[in-house]
C-alpha cells in the first residue's frame, strides 16, 4: 500500500511508507521518519539526483524535519522542482541554485531562516517559467538577495512574518506580490524590468525602495492602506518608476518622528513631495496637486521652525499656513475672513456700550453710528460720508481703516484661491 500522500499530491513514483508509520520517508512525521535530519537529507539530494531530467522533480509536501543546504548540482544538470505544501522545520538553504522552468513553492510554511540567495530562475525550452511561492508563509528572515527571476513570479497572498531581502535582485519578467503581507522589506537597488503588481498588499513596517531600477511606472500599488503607503520608503528618484491607483492616502508621507529625528530627512522629503506634485501635475490630477503642495509647505514650516525656534511666525510661510491653509484650505481662509469683516464692528460695539451702559430700548442713533464707522472698514463700500481727518487720534483711526481694508482685501483674495483650489479638484 503506498504512501497516502504521494497519492494525494500526485507522485508519478509513490514511495512505500516506512516502518512505524503510514507515510513514506519524505511525507512521514519528523518523528517518524525513522532516521537521522542528515540520513533524511541524504535521501532528498539522492532523488533530486537521480531524477529523470524530463520532468520536473516532484517533492511536493515532503516534511523537511531539520536544516538544510541544497547544493547547485555538480553535473550542472537543472531542473525543474515542485515543492508546494512542504513544510521546513530547520533552515532551509538554497544559495546559488538554479531552477529550471518551474519552481513551485505554493502553502509552503518556512518555520526558519529561508536563504534562496543568488538563485536563478531561468526558462525552459523557450517558454516563460514559473517561480511560486503563492500562499506560502516564512515565519522567520527570508533572504533572496542578488537573484535573477528570469521566469514570471507569484509571490501571492504570501505571508512574511519577518524581515524579506530582495536587495539587488533581478525581475525580468512579469511578476506579483498581491495580497501579500510584509514585516519589514528590504528592495534596495533592485531590478524590475517588466510590470510588477503589488495589489491589496499590507506593509506592516518600513518597505525599502530606495536606488531601485525599474522601467517607468512599472511598478504599480494598486489598493494600499494608508498606513501601508506611510511605510513605502521612497525617495524623489524612484517616483517615475511607481503608480498608485485606488490607494487610501495618509495625511503626511512622513512622520513626526523621522523629520525629528533626522534634519537631512527634511530636504528629502520636500523634494518628493515635489516631485510627487511635479508628476500630479503632468498627469493632470489636481486633487494630487494640492495634497502634496500641502505636504511640501507644511514641511517647508517645519524646516523654519528648526531653523528659527520660536520666531518661526516672522514668516511667509507661516502667515501662508495660518490665513489658508497654504491657499488649500477654504474653510478656515473664510473664517479668518469673517473675523476681519465683523472684527471693527465688535470693538465700536463695545467701545459704546462701555460709554452708554446696556439698556433695553434700542439706541438707534448708537446702532447708526456704530454701523457708520464699521463699514469704513470694509473695502467694497466707498468712504463716502468719511469726514476729513482734523485730529490725530481721526487720523491714526483713517490709516488704521485703510490698513484693515487692505488686510481684509488680501484675505478675500486668499479664501477665493482657496476655495477655487477647493473646487477644481
Ligand atoms: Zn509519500
Amino acid at each position: 500500500m503506498p504512501c497516502p500522500k504521494c497519492i494525494e499530491f500526485g507522485w508519478p513514483d509513490p514511495q512505500e511508507p516506512v516502518e512505524g508509520s503510514e507515510f513514506c520517508v519524505f511525507h512521514a512525521p519528523a518523528e517518524q521518519k525513522g532516521r537521522s535530519i542528515d540520513l533524511f537529507n541524504l535521501a532528498v539530494f539522492t532523488r533530486i539526483n537521480e531524477w529523470d531530467q524530463s520532468r520536473s522533480c516532484d517533492l511536493s509536501g515532503t516534511i523537511f524535519p531539520g536544516d538544510i543546504k541544497f547544493f547547485p548540482s555538480k553535473t550542472n544538470t537543472l531542473l525543474p522542482m515542485k515543492f508546494s505544501h512542504s513544510k521546513f522545520y530547520g533552515k532551509v538553504d538554497f544559495s546559488h541554485f538554479t531552477f529550471h522552468g518551474v519552481a513551485l513553492f505554493d502553502n509552503v510554511l518556512f518555520y526558519k531562516q529561508a536563504i534562496f540567495r543568488n538563485c536563478i530562475y531561468i526558462h525552459c525550452q523557450d517558454q516563460v517559467g514559473t517561480v511560486s511561492f503563492n500562499n506560502s508563509t516564512f515565519y522567520n528572515t527570508a533572504d533572496f538577495r542578488q537573484s535573477n527571476f528570469d521566469c514570471h513570479t507569484n509571490m501571492q497572498n504570501i505571508t512574511f512574518k519577518a524581515d524579506v531581502d530582495f536587495g539587488g535582485a533581478s525581475f525580468n519578467a512579469w511578476a506579483s506580490f498581491s495580497s501579500s503581507h510584509f514585516f519589514t522589506a528590504n528592495f534596495l537597488e533592485t531590478t524590475f524590468n517588466n510590470q510588477t503588481y503589488f495589489n491589496i498588499v499590507e506593509f506592516i513596517h518600513e518597505i525599502k525602495f530606495y536606488t531601485i531600477h525599474a522601467h517607468p511606472e512599472s511598478i504599480h500599488f494598486y489598493n494600499l492602506s494608508s498606513e501601508s503607503i506611510k511605510n513605502i520608503k521612497f525617495r524623489s528618484n524612484e517616483v517615475k518608476y511607481i503608480t498608485f491607483s485606488c490607494c487610501t492616502w495618509p495625511e503626511f508621507l512622513h512622520t513626526q518622528h523621522e523629520i525629528e529625528c533626522d534634519d537631512k530627512l527634511i530636504d528629502q522629503y520636500i523634494e518628493l513631495y515635489c516631485c510627487l506634485k511635479q508628476s500630479a501635475v503632468a498627469a493632470h490630477d489636481q486633487y494630487m496637486v494640492s495634497k502634496w503642495h500641502f505636504c511640501e509647505k507644511s514641511l517647508r514650516l517645519e524646516k523654519i521652525k528648526k531653523e528659527r525656534g520660536v520666531y518661526y511666525f516672522i514668516s511667509i510661510t507661516w502667515l501662508y499656513s495660518m490665513f489658508s491653509g497654504f491657499g488649500e484650505r477654504p474653510f478656515r481662509a473664510g473664517i479668518w475672513l469673517t473675523f476681519f469683516i465683523f472684527f471693527p464692528l465688535l470693538i465700536y460695539s463695545i467701545i459704546y456700550l462701555s460709554h452708554t451702559g446696556i439698556s433695553d430700548a434700542l439706541n438707534y442713533t448708537m446702532a447708526s453710528s456704530i454701523i457708520n464707522k464699521w463699514i469704513q472698514f470694509i473695502p467694497i463700500i466707498k468712504q463716502i460720508h468719511w469726514p476729513a481727518p482734523t485730529t490725530l487720534i481721526d487720523s491714526l483711526q483713517f490709516v488704521f481703516s485703510s490698513l484693515w481694508q487692505l488686510l481684509i482685501a488680501i484675505q478675500a483674495a486668499l479664501f477665493g484661491f482657496a476655495l477655487r483650489n477647493k473646487f477644481r479638484r
